[in-house]
């Protein structure tokens, strides 16, 4: 089968390898379109450690099953589907728990990080488990499927948040995962939403996409939020960015007894203004991935309660991966999500 292949750092090929083997309690998935992340972009030239080669990366994917391993149940050669990119054991104490974000055994697919290696969807095949499939209603296309991932991401936070009843939430950063907040937000009944970005594009399009208002990212941002929020501050901050500043921001945009969810992590440690979050009372709170939010992102992008469509920047052939990946990589500007169609020349 035909493949995007890292197979150095910086170093993306079209390869030809074998179809992967199907176990037991596999689904061998024909990907239709797969999107490039973030996390990716980042593991592309070994920056964060997680993308060692030769790797197949990919991880926000849909497509039709091919074939099914002897002991699958639940779906059948023919449905279209899209799977979770963690793959959990389903019996640890956190996955029994419902926490199968935080599985002791959980492998990322498209990943590789001295731990294991799971090849993931940049090519026309790929098996993952059956517990982690779910079909879709047809009227959703494979390239909106294909970002059900990063939805699903967006809902997590946003349920980990617990907006009250009336209340404001500040989302800092609208890339992907900012913007989808802002509409998992807006379609969970948060009346009111404020958005901050350096981009004014962005800004305008998550503005478009449910955002109320929309904030310049400078040291007046707290300023700013307060005077929006009678003097207060936001209920909930949302922070999809991950640094010093956009932290410090988050913790100083809050009210008393205020929450903070932290979703970007672009730099692994950043200071904490201690102080302020204990004589405050903030709660932080960190979010990773997602746990069980697949049917309500599906449920909410087939309603139309949440538009993916936006977001897409272009829809491309495999063959064209290299290329968008050079393109991201270089921070090119107006670039959302790239989808990767593995199959579109076959
Ligand atoms: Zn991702
Ligand atoms: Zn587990």
């Amino acid at each position: 089968m035909k493949a995007l292949l890292l197979a150095g750092y910086r170093n993306l090929q079209i390869a030809e390898l074998p179809v992967p083997d199907v176990g037991p309690d596999e689904v061998l998935v024909r990907v239709a379109a797969c999107g490039i992340c973030g996390s990716d972009v980042h593991g592309y030239d070994g920056s964060s450690g997680r993308r060692v080669p030769p790797l197949v990366m990919g991880h926000e994917a849909a497509g039709v099953v091919e074939r099914v391993g002897a002991a699958v149940r639940s779906v059948n050669p023919g449905d279209r589907i899209t799977f979770d990119s963690t793959v959990y054991c389903g019996e640890c104490a956190n996955c029994r728990r419902g926490n199968v974000n935080l599985c002791d055994r959980r492998q990322v697919l498209g990943v590789s990080c001295g731990d294991y290696r799971r090849a993931g969807a940049f090519a026309e095949f790929v098996a993952v488990p059956e517990r982690i499939c779910y079909r879709l209603p047809e009227r959703l296309e494979f390239a909106e499927a294909a970002m059900l991932e990063a939805v699903a991401v967006a809902i997590h936070g946003v349920k980990l948040a617990q907006v009250p009843l009336g209340g404001t939430a500040l989302v800092i950063g609208a890339g992907t995962i900012g913007i989808l907040i802002v509409e998992a937000l807006r379609a969970a009944g948060c009346a009111r939403v404020l958005v901050t970005d350096v981009d004014q594009k962005r800004l305008a399009l998550a503005k478009r996409l449910g955002a109320t208002e929309i904030l310049p990212s400078d040291p007046t941002l707290p300023e700013r939020t307060l005077q929006l929020t009678g003097g207060e501050g936001a209920d909930v901050a949302l922070e999809a960015v991950g640094r010093d500043e956009t932290v410090a921001a988050a913790i100083d945009a809050v009210r008393k007894g205020g929450t903070v969810v932290l979703v970007g992590n672009i730099t692994p440690l950043v200071n904490l203004p201690l102080q302020k979050v204990v004589t405050r009372q903030i709660r932080l709170q960190g979010s990773c991935a997602s746990a069980g939010e697949y049917p309500q992102a599906i449920e909410w992008m087939a309603s139309g309660a949440i538009d993916v469509k936006p977001l897409i920047t272009a829809v491309a052939p495999i063959e064209e991966g290299p290329r968008w990946f050079e393109r991201l990589y270089a921070r090119e500007p107006d670039l959302l999500k790239v989808v990767l169609a593995p199959n579109a020349n076959s």
